[in-house]
């Protein structure tokens, strides 16, 4: 069981059409870096 990944630490494996895509050094899993940008944020109050 692997508990839930902030993707805090990526490595850019590589760019395409504009795109950098991203490997996440902690659980290794590849994603756009597009898709990692809304994770960051973890707030709760509105
Ligand atoms: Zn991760």
């Amino acid at each position: 069981m692997q508990a839930f990944c902030e993707h805090k630490s990526t490595v850019v494996l590589a760019r395409r059409d504009g795109v950098d895509y991203v490997e996440c050094l902690e659980c290794r899993q590849v994603f756009e870096a597009e898709d990692l940008e809304p994770v960051v944020v973890e707030d709760d109050e509105e």
